[in-house]
C-alpha cells in the first residue's frame, strides 16, 4: 500500500522530500500536475520506468513525457534546442506544453521512455508539487497520466486511488487539477509547429509565436489499423467509459438540444435509459430524465469532463449523450478527448 501524503491545504515538503526519494530508489510516484495526475519514476532509471508501462498496462511502444523542472536537464537528454522551441519555452514553460525533441545520441533517456524513438517529449510543469518533486529527486520524471491504460486520466486522487495505491509507492495529493486535460504535444520542424495532441496551449495561442501551425490528421481523425502516427498515443482506445456513449455537435445550440432530444425519445421509446451530459443553460431543455451539468464554458468543461466520465458507469444507463462543444480555443481538445471517449461515435450537424 503506497504512502499518501495530503498536500491541498498546506505544502509539506518533508512529504516530498520522501516521495522523491522513493523516485530515487527506482519507485513510482503518484504525483499532481497542472493537467492531470502522473505516475512519475526517474526517467533515467530504465528499470524503473518500466514500472511504469506495468502499472498501467500501457502498450510498449507507447512512448512517456519527460518531466523537468530547469532547462539544464533538457540540454542534458537533447539533441539541440532550436530558435523556435527557446521561443515556445519562453513563452509557455512552465506549463502544459510538451515540445517533442530529437534525444542525444548517447541516448541518456533509455528507450523504454521514448519506445525506442529517436525523439523525446519534454515538459516542464507548473504544479508546485511536481516542481519541488522533480527538483528534490534531482533527475528528470518520466510520467504518464494517471490511470489504468483506456481509462480516463485522473484529475483527482478520489477517482485514481483504488486502480493505483497497489501500483505505487507514494501518493502526493494536490487536490483537483487545475486544468483537467493533459497537456498540449507539438513538433516543430522546418519552422512549423504540428500539434499532435491538443491541449490547453491552444493553435491560436502558438500561432502568436509563429504563424505556422498545422493540426495533425489524427487529432481528430480515426486512425485506420496498421497507419503509422506521429503521436504512438493516438492509436490506443482512450478515454473511454465501459458504457457507450455518443457525442452530439451543432454550431446551432438550438439544433444540437434537439438532436439530443429526438434521440432521447427513440431511446426510451424503446425502454433504454439515457444520460445526458450537457452546459448547465441547456440541462432544463432536455427531456432526458438523467442530465450532468458539464460545465459552463470551455474552462469548466476541460476541468470536469474526465471525473465525469469516470462516473458514467455507475448509473446503469444504455448511452451517455454528451454535448460537443466546437473545435475553436481549448475547444479542439476537449473534441479530440470526447470523440475518443465516444470510440467515434458522433454526429456533427450543420
Ligand atoms: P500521456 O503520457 O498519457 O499523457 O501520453 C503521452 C502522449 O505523448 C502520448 O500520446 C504519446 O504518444 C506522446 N508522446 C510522448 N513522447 C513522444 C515522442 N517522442 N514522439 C511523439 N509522441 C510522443
Ligand atoms: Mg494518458
Amino acid at each position: 500500500m503506497a504512502k499518501y501524503s495530503n498536500q491541498k491545504n498546506k505544502i509539506v515538503e518533508e512529504e516530498i522530500a520522501e516521495a522523491a526519494q522513493e523516485i530515487k530508489n527506482g519507485n513510482l510516484v503518484l504525483f499532481p500536475t497542472e493537467t492531470v495526475y502522473g505516475i512519475g519514476a526517474n526517467a533515467l532509471d530504465e528499470v524503473a520506468v518500466k514500472k511504469i508501462f506495468k502499472a498501467k498496462g500501457r502498450a510498449g511502444d507507447n512512448p512517456l513525457i519527460v518531466h523537468v523542472c530547469n532547462i539544464e536537464m533538457v540540454e542534458n537528454i537533447v539533441k539541440e534546442i532550436t530558435d523556435v522551441e527557446r521561443k515556445l519555452i519562453e513563452k509557455f514553460w512552465p506549463g502544459p506544453l510538451t515540445i517533442i525533441f530529437d534525444r542525444k545520441s548517447e541516448k541518456i533517456i533509455p528507450n523504454a521512455v521514448t519506445a525506442n524513438l529517436n525523439t523525446v517529449g519534454i515538459r516542464m510543469p507548473s504544479n508546485k508539487i511536481a516542481k519541488k518533486l522533480i527538483e528534490k529527486a534531482g533527475v528528470p520524471i518520466a510520467a504518464p497520466s494517471a490511470n489504468v491504460s483506456g481509462r480516463p486520466s485522473g484529475t483527482k486522487v478520489e477517482d485514481i486511488i483504488e486502480e493505483l495505491q497497489d501500483k505505487v509507492s507514494y501518493i502526493l495529493d494536490g487536490g483537483f487539477s487545475d486544468i483537467g486535460l493533459e497537456s498540449t504535444v507539438i513538433k516543430v520542424s522546418n519552422n512549423q509547429i504540428n500539434i499532435l495532441r491538443p491541449g490547453k496551449i491552444t493553435k491560436e495561442e502558438l500561432e502568436k509565436v509563429i504563424n505556422n501551425v498545422c493540426i495533425d490528421t489524427h487529432v481528430l481523425g480515426k486512425v485506420e489499423k496498421n497507419e503509422k502516427v506521429a503521436s504512438p498515443g493516438m492509436k490506443y482506445r482512450h478515454y473511454a467509459p465501459n458504457t457507450k456513449c455518443m457525442m452530439v455537435y451543432s454550431k446551432n445550440n438550438q439544433k444540437m438540444v434537439d438532436k439530443i432530444n429526438d434521440i432521447t425519445k427513440k431511446m426510451y421509446e424503446d425502454n433504454k435509459n439515457i444520460l445526458v451530459l450537457g452546459r448547465k443553460d441547456n440541462l432544463e431543455e432536455y427531456i432526458s430524465q438523467k442530465k450532468w451539468n458539464i460545465g459552463e464554458n470551455l474552462n469548466e468543461i476541460a476541468k470536469n469532463i474526465f471525473t465525469l466520465l469516470r462516473k458514467v458507469d455507475k448509473e446503469n444507463v444504455d448511452l451517455v449523450i454528451i454535448e460537443g462543444v466546437g473545435e475553436k480555443g481549448l475547444g479542439l481538445a476537449i473534441t479530440n478527448r470526447l470523440i475518443r471517449a465516444c470510440e467515434y461515435n458522433y454526429i456533427v450537424l450543420d
